[in-house]
């Protein structure tokens, strides 16, 4: 669906995944023509949307991605190749398409996944063809960036993807959050690249760096207008007390893989987010010091530290 959403910008929403998600992109008018801002999925049905969309009228100037994963950047190629259209992405993106084109990479995925224990590893990654290209230009952190019409702030927020970005427009108070911001799900943290970094303590001081913008009117990559942008954040960081301190009481006395805390937290047929959102949490504990790793036959398996308490309220923000 394509709806007006203020004087001079236009979200496309499209269902994925069946119906079980939606993803948005946005057009913002300019003299030179309309900026894409995320392409959604490179699916047959996605590719239908944007057809309408320019059968309509709209000329598409550029195409400018907040974040590489598929469902924001999987039709970018599909812009470049047959429309002609350049493409813009931030230094980091440029590094992850690169890394996620290369051959290994898949196997380098599931070793990480072996590694922390999971079971239902798919055979293959879907998609992968859509980083087979390259970038017609590349911004950086704190760069500004023609939207449209009108100079966004790029801002680098890492967590939910290492190349995750927001754009900020100071006079309108327009923010434009990626998937580091969403209205009614936590964005899953995870470790997309295969990268074993400490995602969550990136996340939580991301969200420290955008709380301070002064903001009106807030679009993110996946369901409804953000309300309330500062609340939004401050719910979105209990949310993440909350799971830390469930994460810690599993392992309080047995010491666990990532697989293990999953199946008990979210059931046998957990998916692969919540993994993920298992493994960064573990992660994060250990970088805290509530937990440590202990490795056995090439798997990992969490334990909590001697001498931490348990008692709630211990996992406090001061900590990153
Ligand atoms: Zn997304």
């Amino acid at each position: 669906m394509l709806r007006k959403i203020t004087e001079q910008i236009w979200n496309l929403q499209v269902e994925i995944f069946n119906g079980r998600a939606n993803v948005n992109c946005y057009l913002l008018q300019g003299e030179k023509g309309y900026t894409v801002l995320d392409t959604g999925l490179p699916t047959e049905s996605m590719k239908q949307a944007w057809l309408e969309v320019i059968e309509k009228g709209f000329s598409i100037e550029k195409v400018v991605i907040t974040h590489v994963h598929q469902d924001h950047v999987g039709l970018a190629r599909w812009f470049q190749e047959k429309h002609g259209v350049p493409v813009y992405v931030s230094r980091e993106s440029l590094a992850e398409i690169e890394e996620y084109a290369r051959p290994d990479f898949p196997e380098r995925f599931f070793q990480l996944l072996r590694k922390y224990g999971a079971v239902r590893i798919p055979s293959r990654l879907e998609y992968q063809n859509i980083y087979d290209f390259t970038p017609d230009g590349v911004f950086d952190e704190g760069d500004f960036i023609r939207l449209g019409n009108e100079e966004y702030q790029a801002i680098w927020t890492p967590g939910h993807a290492h190349d995750q970005y927001c754009f900020y427009q100071p006079e309108r108070k327009i923010m434009f959050t990626g998937d580091h911001i969403l209205q009614h799900i936590s964005p899953v943290i995870g470790l997309w690249s295969a990268y074993e970094v400490d995602a969550l303590s990136l996340y939580l001081r991301s969200l420290d760096k955008i709380e301070k913008y002064e903001v009106d009117r807030a679009f993110s990559g996946h369901g409804d207008e953000i309300k309330h942008f500062q609340g939004r954040i401050k719910d979105i960081r209990s949310r993440h007390q909350h799971r830390l301190q469930q994460v810690l009481t599993s392992i309080e006395g047995t010491a666990k893989s990532a697989h293990e805390v999953c199946v008990e937290i979210y059931g046998k047929e957990y998916n692969i987010s919540q993994f993920m959102a298992i493994l960064t949490r573990c992660i994060y504990l250990e970088t805290i010091g509530k937990v440590e790793r202990i490795e056995r036959e090439e798997q990992v398996v969490f334990k909590v530290t001697k001498d931490q308490s348990l008692s709630p309220g211990k996992i406090v923000t001061e900590e990153y």
